[in-house]
């Protein structure tokens, strides 16, 4: 994935390239969601900013290097930028060389979105599930806690789903496993794929 820049020492909002996924994200979660919860880690993260000592670099960067508040929000603004940005009403679907690297990492990909969702639905409090690549290129599915993001482990963050109860409430009450079923058809590989 490419950084994400500061514009002038500020984070900007990402644009939200669609307004509802039907039965998976309705509007009413993304007003919430998007329209307030990204909105306050984005504002806390500019606030944090000025003095901090990390004015200037990516949002990667500066997921790499802060501790305690300033990690909490760069890490939610990084993780829910990723988030949004990869579906789409109208997805691009999976090319056959990433199907091959998921079946050579996961025996098929009907095996790896299976263990993606298991490891999102037995996820305990609030986190969020991420398929990246290592050094070697080699495809893994890790869990992450609250903000965490998998660039801090050296990985390349590839996919998520979210898995904070704010993700899905409204739509799916506490069935987080509906929720991360129904995700499959808007995940855009293009952009998935993209950021290797
Ligand atoms: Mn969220």
């Amino acid at each position: 994935m490419k950084e994400i820049k500061p514009i002038s020492s500020h984070f900007e909002m990402m644009e939200l390239p669609y307004a509802e996924l039907s039965d998976a994200i309705s509007a009413e979660t993304l007003s919430y969601h998007y329209g307030k919860h990204l909105r306050a880690y984005v504002d806390n993260l500019n606030k944090l900013l000025p003095g901090s000592g990390l004015e200037g670099l990516s949002l990667q960067e500066v997921v790499r290097k802060a501790e305690g508040a300033m990690f909490n929000n760069a890490g939610q603004v990084l993780n829910h930028t990723m988030y949004f940005e990869q579906f789409s009403p109208t997805p691009h679907a999976m090319s056959n060389t990433f199907a091959t690297r998921l079946t050579e990492a996961f025996s098929s990909v009907e095996a790896f979105k299976k263990e993606f969702e298991q490891k999102g639905a037995t996820l305990f409090g609030s986190g969020w599930v991420w398929l990246s690549a290592d050094n070697d290129g080699k495809l893994v599915i890790t869990q992450q806690k609250n903000a965490e993001n998998p660039v801090t482990d050296g990985l390349t963050p590839l996919l998520t789903f979210d898995v904070w109860e704010h993700a899905y409430y409204l739509d799916h009450q506490n069935r987080r496993t509906d929720y991360l079923a129904a995700l499959w058809q808007y995940v855009d590989w293009q952009v998935v794929e993209g950021r290797f």
